[in-house]
Order: C-alpha cells, then structure tokens, then sequence
C-alpha cells in the first residue's frame, strides 16, 4: 500500500497563535496530529515535542523484530508523554502542558491508531463516514453515556475540556486500535478546531470528492475558518493507493 497524504493548519480565526502541530513521514508510514495546551508558548512546544518525539521513537524500532505497528506505537506515545513532562519541569512557563495526540502507522496493509485527548481520525470507505476514534474529553464522556447528542456537544460551553492528555502526568494510556487498509481508504486526522465547525457527513463529502489530499485538507481548513474558526484547525488526509 502506498500513502498518499498531505496536511494543512491554520490559526483559525479568533487565536493569536497556532499551537497545533502535524507531521507527515510518508516513508515510515507515519502521520499525526497534535492539539498542545498551556500558557504562554507552551502550547506549541508540547505538541511540537510530541510530534518530533513519536516520529523519532517510531523510526528507531522499524527494523526490530516482533514489533508490530501497535507495539511501535504504544511505546512512541509513552516515550513522548515522558519527553513532554521532563520539559515541562525545566521552565516555569511550561509547567503544565501537553498535548493531544491521534497517530497511525501504517505498514504495508496493516495499520495502527494512537489516540489521546480529542483530536480525531476518520475513515471514509466506499464514501461512508467513521470516526475511529473517541474523545478523552468531558462532553465526549456524556456523548458515550448518552446525555448529550453530537450537535449539543459542539456547542457545550465546556467542549475543551480533556480527560486525558500527553504529558501531564506519568503512565498515560493511549487508545491503541489495529487496522487493515484498503485500497481507496480515505482517513483523515484532525485537531477540534474542525470537528467543531464541520461535520462528519461534509468532511466524508469533501474528501470523496477532492482526490488531491492536499486540496482536500485545504479545503476543510478553509471551511473551519468560514465558519468562525474559533480555534487552531489542522488537517491530515491520507489517501491509501497501490503501491
Ligand atoms: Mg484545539
């Protein structure tokens, strides 16, 4: 299987500064997405941490054997949750940051999903829409136990709120899942700055229409931003195809 994949972010409309983070090592068959938090610039540096952290962990163990994808990347997401509270003790500013993390790992047709917090994936398959992933998040909780429909959710004054990140304490569990692709998959990574605007049935539409993964993630931050862009929006879109 061959990755297509390409990503956009954008500060959206109403923050000062962009403390999303993607990265894209096709080679590796690595791709992510990273929401951070925290004063200051600590923000940025928790999810660009996270990032560079799980890219390099990830890239170490390729050739170990017996590893599965899973396996690279339970250890990639504890490595950088140790990365991210280390630094976060060597500056006052940075004391208390972290980071969302949704990763996948893809080698040859087999796949694994890494998520922490509520930055989300999705997989559109044959045009259907689903999300793979669930929210570490308060109104993410009520949305599971049936308190509160997805529209709700989205315009909950306390939709922020996490109930689990990387970073901010020692032994965080990451939600690990495995995969088997498919030529024509679709997935699509992304921060809440999109899912807050737009919808699971437009971005399956917008990414089933635009083939170029480039334009598609483009056109979905574009379309968080029309609609108020209240917070950073980044995108990753991968498109599996034969290799
Ligand atoms: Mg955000």
């Amino acid at each position: 299987m061959r990755l297509n994949a390409a990503g956009a972010t954008d500060v959206g409309r109403r923050r000062r500064m962009n403390e999303d983070a993607f990265s894209l090592s096709i080679e590796g068959g690595l791709v992510l997405v990273a929401d951070g938090m925290g004063g200051h610039s600590a923000g940025h540096i928790a999810s660009e941490l996270a990032a560079r952290e799980v890219e390099r962990t990830v890239a170490d163990a390729a050739h170990a054997e017996g590893r599965t994808p899973t396996d690279r990347l339970r250890n990639a997401v504890a490595s950088a949750n140790d990365a991210i509270l280390a630094a976060s003790k060597t500056r006052d500013e940075w004391s208390g940051m972290g980071t969302t993390l949704v990763a996948l790992l893809a080698v040859g047709e087999r796949a694994a999903l890494a998520h922490v917090g509520d930055s989300r994936a999705y997989l559109v398959r044959r045009g259907r829409v689903r999300q793979l992933t669930d929210d570490h998040s308060l109104v993410g909780e009520l949305q599971r136990r049936g308190e509160l429909t997805p529209d709700a959710a989205r315009e909950h004054p306390h939709r922020h709120v996490l109930t689990r990140a990387l970073g901010v304490r020692r032994g965080v569990e990451a939600d690990l899942a495995e995969l088997t692709l498919a030529v024509d998959d679709v997935f699509v990574l992304c921060t809440d700055g999109l899912t807050t605007h737009v919808r699971d049935e437009e971005l399956a539409e917008i990414v089933a229409d635009e083939h170029d993964p480039q334009v598609a993630a483009k056109a979905l931050v574009d379309l968080a931003n029309e609609r108020g862009g209240e917070d950073n929006v980044t995108v990753v879109v991968v498109r599996c195809e034969h290799a």
